[in-house]
Formats: C-alpha cells, sequence, structure tokens
C-alpha cells in the first residue's frame, strides 16, 4: 500500500447517528489506526432543509461517546447545497451533449442550465470492492449526472469526489445504499486526473425481525442505546462484530480491534441485529469496568428517575447486583430499592406474606433491631428465627425480600440486608 491511508466518514446530520452510520465509522476509524493513518470527520450538510445543529452535535457526542477520534474534522460540506441528483428516475437524452460535428440546439430562452457531466458512451466503470469484491457497471446504465444546479450549487456526487479528493481520502468505506453513486464518482475522479479511493461497501444491518433496522421496529441511534443503560466499549465491540469476524473472537478490545481489523474478513451479507448478543456482550462489560465509573453510570440512572443518590453511595451497591444485570438501567432497577419506597406488587404480598409467615416475620423484626448490622449477624437472626417457627429458608426470605426489596427474588437475603441502614429494613417490615 503505496498511498497513506486516510479514511473518512461523511454523515448528513439529519438525525442521530445511525447504529449503520457508526458500525461504518468505526470500520474506517479502525482501518486508519490499524495502518497508522488518518481518519477523518466530513458532516455533508448539505441537504439545507433536513440538516440540523441539533444533529451535528448528537453525531459528534456519539461519536465521542464510542471513542472515534478523528484526526481531521469535523469539516462541514460548507456550500448550502440542496441534495441530489440521485434518484432521478428519467433520464437525460444528450441533447447538449457536445459530440464531434454535432451543431447543438439553442438553450431555451429564461432556462438557466445545468452542468453535466460528459459520462464515456462506452465501457466499463470496474472497481474490486474491499467488500463486495469485483464489480463492473457499464457505461451505457450511467447517464450525464447533473454536477452543478441551475443556481451554481454543485450536487452530491459532484462534492463528494472533491472533498475526498481534496482530503486525499485513500480508502470509503460506506453503506451499500451508495453502491450506484460509485460508477459515476469514478468517472469523474478519472476526468479530474484525481487517484482513484478504494470503496468498500458494507451491506445494510438488518432487525431481527430480518427487515431492515428501522426507526419504527426498535432504536437504532447510538444515543438510545447511550440512554439504555448499554457501555460504549461493548457498542463498539458488538458493533464491529457485526458483518466483520476475527477467527471466533467475539469479545474483543479497542486495541485489539486496531490490531485486527485490516479491511479482510468483512461479510458480504447482510448482518442480523441481535439485542441478547448485544445484552450479553455488554454484560460482559458491566462486570469488568472500573467500579466508581460503574457507579457513576448508575447513579446517572437514578437521577433520571428522579432518585438522588451519589456516586460513593452507589459503589458498595453495585457489586452485588452486577452479575444479573445486561445493562446500567437493570442495575439502577435493583440499587434504586436503597434510595426509594419499594411498593411490593399485590399478588406477591398475597403469595409470601401469608398469616403462616407474618408471626416469624415479628420475631425476625425484633432480632434485627438488637444485633450488630453486620451479614454474619443476620444471617444468624435469620436462621433462629426459622428454628423457633418451624419454617423452612424460602418461606421466610421470599416475605422479607417482597416487603424490603418489592420482589420476591434476589440474591443472597443477608448480603442484601446488610447493604441497607437498619431503621429501613425495619421499617419495612413493619409495613410502614
Ligand atoms: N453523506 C452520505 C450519507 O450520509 C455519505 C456519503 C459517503 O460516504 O460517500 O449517506
Amino acid at each position: 500500500m503505496n498511498r497513506r491511508v486516510r479514511t473518512r466518514i461523511a454523515p448528513s446530520p439529519t438525525g442521530f447517528l445511525h447504529l449503520g452510520t457508526a458500525r461504518t465509522a468505526l470500520f474506517s476509524w479502525a482501518f486508519a489506526r490499524h495502518f497508522g493513518g488518518d481518519f477523518i470527520l466530513r458532516i455533508e450538510d448539505t441537504d439545507v432543509a433536513r440538516s440540523t445543529q441539533d444533529s451535528v452535535e448528537q453525531i459528534l457526542a456519539s461519536m465521542k461517546w464510542l471513542g472515534l477520534d478523528c484526526d481531521e474534522g469535523p469539516i462541514y460540506q460548507m456550500q448550502r447545497l440542496e441534495q441530489r441528483a440521485r434518484g432521478e428516475k428519467t433520464r437525460y437524452d444528450g441533447r447538449w451533449r457536445p459530440e464531434p460535428g454535432k451543431v447543438l440546439p439553442p438553450a431555451p430562452t429564461g432556462v438557466d442550465p445545468v452542468i453535466r457531466f460528459r459520462n464515456p458512451l462506452d465501457g466499463a466503470v470496474t472497481w474490486d470492492d474491499l467488500v463486495k469484491g469485483p464489480i463492473s457497471i457499464s457505461n451505457k446504465e450511467i447517464d450525464d449526472l447533473i454536477i452543478v444546479r441551475p443556481d451554481g450549487i454543485p450536487t452530491y456526487n459532484f462534492c463528494v469526489v472533491v472533498d475526498d479528493w481534496d482530503m486525499n481520502v485513500s480508502h470509503v468505506f460506506r453503506g451499500d445504499e451508495h453502491v450506484n453513486n460509485t460508477p459515476w464518482q469514478i468517472n469523474i475522479f478519472n476526468a479530474l486526473g484525481a487517484p482513484l479511493p478504494l470503496f468498500g461497501h458494507v451491506p445494510i444491518i438488518l432487525g431481527d425481525d430480518g427487515l431492515k433496522l428501522s426507526k419504527r421496529r426498535g432504536a437504532v441511534s447510538v444515543t438510545a442505546y447511550e440512554d439504555a443503560g448499554y457501555l460504549p466499549e461493548a457498542m463498539l465491540n458488538y458493533l464491529a462484530r457485526l458483518g466483520w469476524s476475527h477467527g471466533d473472537e467475539e469479545l474483543f478490545t479497542r486495541e485489539q480491534l486496531i490490531a485486527w481489523f485490516d479491511g479482510t474478513h468483512l461479510s458480504k451479507s447482510p448482518a442480523q441485529w441481535d439485542p441478547a448478543k448485544l445484552n450479553w456482550v455488554n454484560a460482559h462489560y458491566l462486570k469488568t469496568i472500573e467500579e466508581t465509573r460503574l457507579a457513576a453510570l448508575v447513579s446517572q440512572q437514578l437521577d433520571r428517575r428522579g432518585i438522588a443518590a451519589s456516586v460513593q453511595q452507589v459503589a458498595p451497591l453495585c457489586p452485588l447486583f452486577k452479575d444479573r444485570c445486561s445493562t446500567t438501567v437493570e442495575l439502577a432497577d435493583w440499587v434504586a430499592m436503597y434510595f426509594a419506597d419499594v411498593r411490593p406488587r399485590e399478588e406477591d404480598l398475597a403469595t409470601h406474606v401469608t398469616d403462616a409467615v407474618k408471626p416469624a416475620l415479628h420475631t425476625l423484626r425484633s432480632k434485627l433491631a438488637d444485633i450488630e448490622w453486620n451479614k454474619a449477624a443476620i444471617s444468624v437472626a435469620i436462621k433462629n428465627t426459622l428454628t423457633a417457627h418451624s419454617l423452612k429458608m424460602p418461606q421466610l426470605a421470599h416475605a422479607v425480600r417482597v416487603l424490603v426489596c418489592g420482589r420476591a427474588q434476589t440474591p443472597s437475603l443477608d448480603a442484601v440486608l446488610e447493604l441497607f441502614p437498619r431503621e429501613t429494613v425495619l421499617a419495612r417490615l413493619r409495613g410502614d
């Protein structure tokens, strides 16, 4: 590879950072990092009607959250372009296309002319796609693209080429919805005498229902996953595996990704979004991240529910519950009981807090009022209560859990209770 590796991501700021764009950004970033090249962020804000500053900020925030640092940018495609010559069904008939010996008809009056790119008539545009392999499209299928509109504003396919050339982009990874633009772009590159980048068109991501991932059927933005309690390292890991593999590796660090990602082993077929696998990956990282950071994330989740709990207060609680959680939202569901009232469900109360158990609850409460407040002493109090009332552990433990924790299943009861202030436990056992 004799050209310096320079990749870019060129999102249009018309919404949040879509998962598909995030993945393409991730591939472009990892590729640049692998080869010691540069990664550029270019904001294609030429669709004036749909581009918003809010969206630009969301995109930048999501890129930052994922840790996709760029070497250049954000560069804004400053001209206010109206999008785009794509999607036209009709084809230009070549009326004003200069040909040797041809007399061009006069331009109609009152019409500002466009500028079209004189596309080669013969031959084919061929490139070896980094993802899809060799692609060849006959020039007969490509018409003379409008590159400048009547108002003098250049169009999308032209801007992309100019920008990619100006920015010396060597490798273009993008979604395969752009595959049909590439022949035009290659012809324009060639006409300008510009060096061609290599192109890699990444297949779309399908939802778990096998249909295109779309907003109507679930979260499609990076922000939504951040809000839902996923960790950036988990998203990075999971997104990287969507359409790329390195042997059987499922869990890997950012450094490993960079070491392995050389643009090979990209899948030709669409990847399928798998929420259960994402949860599994996230659960792995929840177990491994630094405790204070985890506590801070849980504290933020609680704050969004109107529950004030500092990082210092939350930190000692997380270790007990994190192994059974996939997200920080789930972890906050557990930890919330230490800071806010619980509301046991009527059916749990009816099932577990029965008349047969109530006297034992009374005994336990008196014992708990009197002991040193630690796990071992709580455990002894529970056992003594069971013996005194000839009950089995689950009968008493379920009732205590429902009253104190608001749910019948928890980790080991003594460990859970120890983390409450004694007064809270006594009050909840009393049914206050
Ligand atoms: N702005 C285009 C998009 O968001 C990307 C163009 C490109 O990557 O070449 O779809």
